[in-house]
């Protein structure tokens, strides 16, 4: 074949092509029938014009069939064409019209030498679509048919096989040099270091690396580049040190690189060192080395240093990514002013913003809490000419979660569309979010829907919506669907399942999600537990949280303050004083005391479990307290009747200048309440809503009813519930019913009931209430009457039960139960004390009971109250002067707290009862609640 011979000439001249080589590889280019073809094959003239010297660069091709008859006329008839220009050209050419395949012919034997020119060839290439995998079939293919390399074009393909990932024909090249035993230079082996840190981890570059004998600068440099960009910080920073050790110089790739993995270690002391290396060959004006030395100083929490790297730049005003570093370092680290006075200086100092000092801007406020100040920033970034990008949308969009800004979310949602960034995963999984927490679910499943490709993320956003709205079928068939699609869940896809379940009162199920995520494979973390235990806690089933507990502690996992701050209430709920302490230890232990949910918890735990000292003990130790933490102080207080300590409390809380809200002024009017302070009680909810702006609730009107009518206005209770401006619920009739029945009103009482039994037909204690008041007047048979409807509704009045613990055990007295195995010792101290009561003036309350029986029979009834054995059982068996403490869960009849009163006399006892409703203390014959409950 003619065409053989010609292409000699373009192939690397040290490197000679066999005949056979040759032939089998033209018919592979195809310029052969081109080169045939030719029109005009007058040597001579042609041969003139086409010399090498005189080519037009400047004209291009008009189709590959012009390429080619170019190339072929070339080849033909001009020995010594293949310069570099000339290439280039035909590369070009032939990249142009998308014959790919002859490009990196062309360029495998023609440009061997020239390894300048092989980064730019990739990148032309795939500029004009070509797919890189074709180079490398090209290479195979050619290698396969014998064609010899050099090692540049070796290190070429290594090159590509890294970027490609393309690790057997990266071995297989590697194996070719061994075989060949060629005597590698340096770009050769970085280049193969580079391939192995790719493709086959660090060790196997760092094997190239010691088996080199002679290290120079660039070997070095290659070597820990190839460990940081692996996250091999550690390694990296131990050859940085072996290399200056050998006083090689380091490239300011690798000292930024070096920095930042000094940053990611926490590694000052060496970052410092490192610095001093900077100073000393004089790199600080280089921008890659001092925007990384001040990250590095950012990420070991010195802003000091990093300030002072910054301030030493002495082309600030052309160094914008030093800015963007420091005031992002100042956001990170919570400054969000400093950041903000840097911006200011940079505009005034004439440095325009980029979108990245936009975007810190952005997210610092966010994460500052500051959401309505990140639209603000939108809009001025906006109006400076800047469209938001991903990162900007995303922080953004999370402002608007947390502010519920649904219209502002949905505008940004256009935006988004307008400007196609719909597609982008990122973008879409924050929309995701924002629709979630903005309880608009039909939405978010409209954009998810229209994702192409969805993350874990965006599955876990919608799942948990659902899950938190409380439609696990949706939220369960989801989670098949993406096991279907081939992604996994995770511990966050199962958590909030997990949680969802919790809160909606659905402990089994939940129980039921932490055991699918051991079946798995996974293991349930802190926040699954966490979910669980405070699910319990919110519904009220405190043993099982502390079950959970136990379990979760087994299971070798540590509490984090979320979970201590459920357990506390947990405590709070039972009155579990004691182990509400070793919770308090345990806070201790993990120094959980600065976290104010922790602290606010603790405090409600101990007002709730009878040890108010203790409660203003962490209170007062508080250094930043915050409104939840004086609001559940002031709920405390209340809780003991100390209404004039409630009251000054909050007069100090006004001085700390902190704004009270809705809670913080049930707590006061239900301390007034407590205490029977009236006038008190009138002023505060006359002035919430003038002075403080707060609109009073249905609580508070429920507060003022109990006020009025405990205090005996019923009528007055009465005409205040016509005013309301809503609905009354059942706790405002229930407040007046309450005190018709201690006021003895039955009139009101019947109205009250009448209204009580159809807003809350099953609730038995409204039953009892009111056959309680019919007994006070000796209508029997409305109580009768009463029983009666019970009966036919099915209702049952519950067991009433107290308990104490004594010497670690827990005892209970119920209605329900058997009697105590004690009952008889009991039965016989109560009598006795009774009796040394009678002495003293005490008088059995008989209209307590409201059965119908003889003054004797009452009398007897009265003593079978739970509240009574349970006092007289802790005064048998208590032996130290700790106080005795009693838990009941009704309301204590008034009976009882006149013989709880005589028995801390008669005995010299404190003694703390906590009923349905309060506390009281019982001291010297006194109780804490003044008599007013
Ligand atoms: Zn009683
Ligand atoms: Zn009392």
């Amino acid at each position: 074949m003619e065409a053989a011979t010609p292409l000699y000439h373009f192939i690397s001249s040290h490197q000679p092509l066999t005949q056979k080589q040759s032939r089998c590889y033209a018919t592979n280019f195809g310029i052969v029938n081109a080169a045939q073809t030719l029109p005009d094959t007058s040597p001579s003239t042609s041969l003139e014009s086409l010399s090498p010297l005189q080519f037009d660069y400047d004209k291009k091709f008009n189709s590959l069939n012009s390429v080619k008859t170019m190339h072929a006329k070339m080849i033909k008839l001009s020995r010594g064409w293949d310069t570099k220009k000339n290439m280039q050209y035909f590369i070009s050419g032939y990249l142009e019209f998308g014959d790919f395949q002859s490009a990196a012919v062309l360029f495998f034997v023609g440009f061997a030498e020239n390894y300048l020119y092989w980064n730019s060839f990739l990148e032309e290439y795939t500029y004009f679509g070509g797919n890189p995998c074709e180079i490398l079939e090209v290479f195979s293919d050619l290698h396969s048919k014998g064609v010899n390399f050099n090692t540049e074009i070796l290190a070429f393909v290594l090159k590509i096989c890294s970027k490609l990932s393309d690790m057997w024909l990266g071995l297989e090249v590697h194996s070719f040099l061994i075989k060949k035993g060629f005597d590698l230079d340096v770009y050769t082996k970085c280049a193969l270091m580079n391939f192995y840190g790719r493709c086959c981890g660090t060790e196997s570059a760092n094997k190239v690396f010691k088996e080199t004998l002679i290290h120079d600068s660039l070997l070095w440099n290659e070597a820990i580049m190839v460990n940081l960009r692996n996250g091999k910080w550690a390694e990296g920073l131990q050859m940085f040190r072996d290399m200056q050790a050998l006083l090689v110089k380091a490239n300011s790739l690798t000292i930024s690189k070096v920095l930042q993995a000094c940053g990611k270690l926490g590694a000052l002391d060496e970052g410092k060192q490192i610095h001093g290396y900077v100073i000393r060959y004089a790199l600080e004006s280089n921008i890659l080395i001092s925007t990384a030395l001040i990250n590095m100083y950012v990420k070991n929490d010195n802003l000091k240093l990093s300030r002072v790297v910054f301030d030493s730049i002495d082309n600030l005003d052309c160094n914008l990514p030093c800015w963007n570093s420091i005031i992002s370092g100042y956001i990170a680290l919570g400054c969000l002013d400093n950041a903000l006075e840097l911006f200011h200086e940079m505009k005034s100092s004439n440095i325009k913003p980029d979108i990245i000092t936009w975007n810190c801007l952005l997210s610092g406020h966010f994460l500052h809490g500051s959401y309505i100040e990140v639209l603000a920033i939108l809009r001025r970034m906006q109006s400076a000419g800047y469209q938001p990008n991903r990162n900007s949308i995303t922080s953004v969009l999370q402002a608007v979660s947390e502010l519920r800004y649904l219209r502002i979310g949905k505008e940004i949602h256009c935006h988004v569309i307008r400007n196609g960034l719909d597609y982008d995963l990122h973008i879409a999984t924050s929309l995701v979010d924002m629709y979630v927490k903005n309880d608009d679910l039909t939405s978010a499943q409209a954009v998810f829907d229209c994702m192409t490709n969805r993350n874990v993320y965006a599955w876990n956003s919608l799942i948990s919506g659902y899950s938190c709205k409380g439609h696990f079928e949706k939220a369960g068939n989801l989670l098949n669907q993406m096991k279907e699609e081939g992604i996994k869940p995770d511990i966050v896809t199962y958590n909030s399942l997990v949680s969802g379940y919790s809160t909606s009162n659905c402990i089994k199920e939940a129980l039921g999600m932490i055991r699918r995520i051991k079946s798995s494979g996974m293991s349930p973390n802190v926040i699954s537990w966490t979910s669980l235990i405070s699910g319990c806690s919110q519904q009220g089933y405190f043993r099982e949280a502390f079950e959970f507990l136990i379990q979760m502690q087994g299971e070798g996992i540590k509490v984090n303050s979320v979970t201590v701050a459920s357990l506390l209430q947990a405590c709070a709920g039972l009155s579990l004083l004691h182990i509400g302490k070793e919770i308090h230890c345990l806070c201790i232990q993990n120094d959980f005391l600065d976290d104010v949910y922790v602290s606010t918890a603790l405090i409600d735990m101990y007002s709730k479990c009878g040890s108010l000292e203790n409660a203003q003990k962490v209170f007062h130790r508080l250094e930043d307290k915050t409104l939840a933490s004086w609001n559940s102080m002031i709920t405390g207080l209340a809780i003991y009747g100390l209404g004039t300590e409630a009251i000054s409390l909050f007069d100090q809380m006004r001085e700390a200048n902190i704004q009270p809200d809705a809670i913080t002024f049930i707590a006061l009017l239900s301390s007034c309440k407590h205490s029977g302070l009236l006038d008190k009680g009138w002023k505060y909810f006359d002035h919430m809503k003038t002075d403080f702006g707060v609109n009073p609730t249905i609580e508070h009107y429920s507060c003022m009813v109990d006020l009025l009518a405990r205090a005996g206005y019923l009528d007055e209770a009465s005409d205040f519930i016509q005013s309301m401006p809503m609905e009354p619920n059942a706790a405002v009739w229930g407040a007046l019913l309450t005190s018709c029945r201690i006021h003895g009103n039955v009139e009101l009482g019947e109205i009250a009931a009448e209204y009580l039994f159809k807003l809350e037909p099953y609730n038995a204690a409204n039953y009892a209430l009111m056959m309680n008041l019919y007994a006070l007047s000796n209508r029997w048979n409305d109580v009768d009457h009463i029983r009666d409807k019970m009966e036919a509704m099915g209702v049952k009045i519950g067991p009433v039960w107290s308990w104490l613990k004594v010497n670690q055990r827990i005892h209970i007295f119920s209605t329900a139960a058997k009697t105590h195995p004690e009952g008889g010792e009991i039965y016989f101290e109560l009598y006795r004390l009774i009796s040394e009561m009678k002495r003293l003036g005490y008088k059995p309350d008989t209209r307590c009971v409201y059965q119908n029986i003889s003054e004797v029979e009452k009398e007897k009834v009265l003593l079978a109250h739970t509240e009574k054995l349970a006092i007289t059982y802790g005064l048998i068996r208590t032996r130290n002067p700790a106080p005795i403490r009693v838990i009941n869960n009704t309301r204590i009849c008034s009976d009882c707290h006149t013989v709880a009163k005589y028995m801390s006399l008669l005995r010299r006892q404190e003694i703390y009862l906590k009923d349905g409703v309060r506390f009281h203390h019982f001291k010297d014959g006194k109780c804490s609640c003044c008599d007013f409950w």
